[in-house]
Order: C-alpha cells, then structure tokens, then sequence
C-alpha cells in the first residue's frame, strides 16, 4: 500500500493510476507531488461544484462518492456548507420564535 500524492488515499502498490482521483501515480514518490497544470481539470471537480452550486446536498454526495478532492479539502466543504445551513435553520427557527413576528 501506498498513498496517493494528490488526494492522499491509500492505493495498491502496482496501481499506476489513482482509484480514487485518477491521477497518475509515480513509482517513486516524490515529496513535490505531481505538478497539475491549471488547464487539466477533472471532470468530476466541474461536476461537483457544479452541484454544490445548485444544490449542495446533492454536490456533496457526489464529493463523497467520486472524490474530485483531497479528504481535507472534502471535510472542509462538508463542515462549511453544513454549518451554513445550520445557522440559516437556527436564525429562522429564532425569528420565527421571536415576540416580534407576524404569521
Ligand atoms: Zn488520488
């Protein structure tokens, strides 16, 4: 087992290309990683923030199932979209709750 250079999961020894990313994995691996040119966009990346865009719940399924990021960065759109929704939930629950309020 080895770890993948881009997205940091664990992979077969002789895989040449990530299971998870799809990224080429060198047999060496070296510490600089693979230098990714900004033109070179996975299509899931589109796909997911696409998704995330439109309708995060749905964007965020698709990030856990295809993994276009890295595991760090999968937890940090997790924690950030759910907190958000969280908040929004809580200041309408509190509006709605408040003396102030018409129905
Ligand atoms: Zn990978």
């Amino acid at each position: 087992m080895k770890k993948c250079t881009n997205c940091s999961e664990w992979i077969k020894e002789e895989d040449k290309y990530c299971f998870h990313c799809g990224v080429k994995v060198e047999q060496t691996l070296k510490p600089e990683g693979i230098n990714r040119k900004k033109n070179d966009i996975h299509p899931y990346e589109v796909v997911t923030v696409l998704f995330l865009i439109l309708s995060f719940p749905i964007g965020l399924l698709i990030m856990w199932i295809f993994r276009p990021f890295s595991r760090n960065t999968r937890w940090i759109i997790s924690v950030i979209l759910i907190g958000i929704s969280l908040l929004g939930l809580l200041l309408i629950i509190l509006w709605t709750s408040s003396p102030g309020y018409l129905y």
